[in-house]
């Protein structure tokens, strides 16, 4: 096959020693995002790794578009290989980036050549590939300090190939990396974005959403499990796990003072998360807390829904402006899908006047009355999973 994929790698100098697990980990990750695109040979040479399709059958645009949502990726282009001789080099150029070149002003070529075998140096070839498109374009000039276009030459041991300047990649680390954590999944904006930015520090997510039938609808229930299907191209495939959350909301409703409704409640989602963590091995919660966003979310607020957890509990957007995560939302591709119309169990039984500043002690004496094992571990064998 002659077009392939190139993508370069990053924070790999930060890693030191677990290079080799860093590039093991993003060449799985890979594979498994080219699965249903075709056959591809995948491997990495200095910081490089190539994707190069096996056959024609090959969904090139799909993999390209696959390869941008992998995380552990700086930048990625598409190259053209041709056989290793200069006037090859040459017309592969010509061809294959030749509306580039038509529409530059500026450019230089860049030359690597890994094959040492090969009869003309890097400088050479640059200057020779780069005289004859001077000649051939007459919109072009050579500047070698600031090119509007680099005409990128590699001279490999089997082939040559040439690309254009590589596009921004999602940049991160390998997902899997760094553990695995939950994350706490509503029908909103703000955790998806979460759920994504933990996941692009090279974390394996399971996902919790906590399902209040008959007050919230099948609808709202189906709308969170898109979110997280639409995070799969990012996360790889995520599994759900469904709480059925109504049985603790009466409960709270009929016992708890209304002012510490909400407080007690997330309780509730931070105990029933963090067993289910135990029981997949996360070492982290998830959120899409942001500060002063609403009552629940003061700093007091966090201070008593975080006091139950034993995990650390990862905020990642908690000093983000609305307008901020809206802009996240809409480059990964959930803001439409949140903003659709269904109630999140946050808003069934909503107090009128939710306390502002909880205490913790008071918070607890509430808590007193109920039997807050027993509710937990109903919940808990009630959840229903559901792989995405
Ligand atoms: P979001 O936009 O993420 O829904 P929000 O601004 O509406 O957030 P809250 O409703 O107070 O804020 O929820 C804060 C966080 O609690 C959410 O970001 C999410 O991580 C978690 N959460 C809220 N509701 C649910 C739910 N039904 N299932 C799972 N997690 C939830
Ligand atoms: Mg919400």
């Amino acid at each position: 096959m002659n077009e392939m994929i190139l993508l370069k790698l990053g924070e790999l100098v930060l890693k030191g020693l677990n290079r080799r697990s860093f590039e093991d980990k993003l060449q799985a990750n890979i594979h498994r995002r080219l699965n249903g695109l075709g056959q591809f040979r995948v491997y990495t040479r200095q910081s490089t790794t190539y994707v190069e399709p096996m056959n024609a059958d090959c969904d090139m645009d799909g993999a390209w578009e696959a390869m941008k949502k992998v995380f552990g990726v700086v930048g990625l282009s598409r190259a053209r290989s041709c056989e290793k001789d200069k006037d090859a080099i040459l017309a592969a150029c010509r061809e294959y980036l030749d509306s580039q070149l038509h529409s530059a002003k500026t450019f230089k070529v860049e030359t690597k050549r890994a094959d040492k075998t090969f009869p003309m140096t890097s400088i050479q070839v640059s200057q020779y590939v780069g005289g004859e498109l001077h000649e051939a374009y007459d919109n072009l000039e050579v500047d070698v300090h600031h090119p509007e276009l680099t005409v990128y030459v590699e001279i490999r041991d089997y082939a040559a190939f040439v690309h254009a300047d590589p596009e921004p990649g999602a940049g991160g680390l390998p997902v899997g990396i760094n553990g695995r954590a939950v994350s706490l999944l509503s029908g909103g904006i703000d955790s998806p974005v979460a759920s994504w930015m933990i996941a692009k520090r090279g974390v394996a997510l399971e996902m919790v959403h906590f399902f209040s039938y008959p007050y919230t609808s099948p609808e709202a229930k189906e709308k969170v499990l898109e979110l997280a299907r639409l995070l799969t191209p990012w996360c790889g495939r995520l599994t759900v796990h469904v709480v059925p959350f109504t049985a603790i909301q009466e409960e709270l409703r009929r016992s708890c003072p209304e002012e510490l409704f909400t407080i007690i409640m997330r309780r509730f989602m931070m105990r029933i998360s963090q067993e289910v963590a135990k029981r997949c091995g996360a070492k982290a919660l998830v959120t899409g807390e942001c500060l002063g966003q609403v009552a629940s979310q003061t700093m007091e607020a966090m201070n008593v829904t975080g006091a139950v957890a034993a995990l650390p509990v990862l905020r990642p957007v908690v000093g983000l402006d609305k307008e901020e995560i809206v802009q996240i939302a809409r480059k990964i591709g959930t803001f439409e899908t949140s903003i659709l119309p269904y109630e999140d169990c946050c808003t069934v039984f909503t107090p009128r006047h939710p306390r502002l500043r909880p205490i913790l002690t008071e918070v607890e004496a509430a808590e007193e009355k109920l039997d807050v094992d027993a509710m937990v571990q109903a919940a808990v064998e009630g959840i229903e999973r559901v792989q995405v």
